[in-house]
């Protein structure tokens, strides 16, 4: 099966959604205008059920297989949500409102998902049941995990996941995938250390916040150096230091420091967060100061399932020939919340030599749409075969 002819023919249609979606880009979870085209078309479509409002901006959309013998459940999920960006392509269909632009190709993933239900819709060619899934608030919100909170995964009965990000670098239409953890938890934190302020030529009489916390800065990069298992890849960095005093003779009352922790599964997250809490605090109580400390925690390790990462790229390899390799990355992506409820595989499509994400001269590329549509309706008909 190499890319459908359905999605060749289709090919118009599909662009058309897209440059109509670039046209009016909507950032985090104000996707009100572009989840009700997806609504109205699922509903067009002939979905046997539409469910909206879910993520606040989510739209769900069910299909039936011809029959239902196997009784199972895939969730196919693509993300809405534009970035605010000035945008500078110069293309006939740029963002109509300055400030906002679609600079990840969420618009890309939108069209191709539409793409893919439409024909789903036409064809029922599988014995199980389809969920198309649309979030809002991928760039930061966590609207997938929003979703997730509102009991998506139980109320459709979603047995496994599938999502796709499009990526420039790789050839159009070529695939890439990797199991196990695949984008980075992006956690942040900041550690308040408090202590007791006072004249620089008294130390005796204060408790200084600068020693303690440059002891504990230095003590933090034990978490990977002397914690996590030297396989597993980590990032612990301390990107700010700022003491309540700037003058050259007084010693301050308390300093706050601020980084980040990157890590690449689950169990050298949760390690990183309990070391850090419990060297910040010691530490500190070791100089007799305090430890004020804000985890904040960002998406999760993106960690893809091994068995349905080795299927993904079987599919990928029946549209496109072959199927790479890919790099870990340590961007973060909100699909970590629903690969944390249900398994599943994330896979990259190739944008071929575009501008980069996140620039204002980044563009989706259209002649990707055939291949990443024919992966989504692969997924389906190879996962659960009509009877
Ligand atoms: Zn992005
Ligand atoms: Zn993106």
């Amino acid at each position: 099966m190499p890319v459908k002819n359905r999605f060749s023919e289709m090919l118009p249609e599909i662009t058309e959604w897209r440059h109509d979606l670039h046209e009016n880009p909507e950032i985090l979870f104000d996707t009100v205008r572009t989840a009700s085209v997806v609504e109205e078309k699922l509903k067009a479509f002939g979905c046997d059920e539409v469910v909206t409002g879910l993520g606040r901006t989510g739209v769900v959309g069910v299909i039936k297989g011809k029959s239902n013998g196997s009784g199972k459940v895939i969730g196919l999920r693509a993300d809405m949500d534009a970035l605010p960006i000035l945008e500078k392509t110069g293309v006939d269909y740029a963002s109509k409102t300055p400030g906002a632009m679609h600079a990840c190709g969420h618009d890309g993933h939108t069209a191709m998902l539409l793409g893919a239900a439409k024909y789903l819709s036409e064809t029922r060619n599988f014995d199980g049941t389809v969920v198309v899934i649309f979030q809002p608030a991928e760039e930061g919100g966590g609207g997938g995990k929003e979703m997730c909170d509102d009991g998506m995964m139980e109320r459709f009965g979603i047995q496994e996941v599938y999502g796709m990000h499009n990526w420039p670098g790789i050839p159009t239409g070529q695939f890439a995938i990797r199991p196990g953890g695949f984008f980075a938890s992006t956690d942040q934190f900041e550690i308040t250390v408090v202590g007791q302020g006072g004249h620089a030529a008294q130390p005796n009489r204060t408790v200084d916040p600068i020693v303690t916390a440059s002891t504990m800065v230095s003590a933090l990069q034990s978490i990977a150096s002397r914690n996590a298992d030297p396989i597993q890849q980590i990032v612990v960095s301390v990107c700010s230091i700022e003491s309540s005093s700037k003058a050259f003779n007084v010693i301050p009352d308390s300093v706050t420091v601020r980084g980040t922790i990157r890590t690449m599964s689950k169990e050298t997250r949760e390690l990183a967060e309990t070391r850090l809490k419990a060297i910040a605090t010691s530490t500190c109580e070791a100089f007799g100061a305090r430890a004020d400390i804000n985890w904040i925690p960002g998406y999760p390790t993106m960690v893809n399932s091994e068995e349905q990462t080795e299927f993904a790229a079987s599919v990928a390899s029946s549209v496109a020939g072959a199927c790479d390799v890919a790099e870990v990355t340590m961007g973060g992506e909100d699909f970590a919340y629903m690969l944390e409820e249900r398994p599943g595989a994330y896979i990259l499509v190739g944008n071929g030599d575009s501008a980069n994400v996140h620039t204002p001269e980044y563009n989706f590329n259209d002649e990707a749409i055939p291949a990443g549509c024919s992966w989504w309706a692969g997924i389906v008909e190879q996962r659960m075969p009509a009877a």
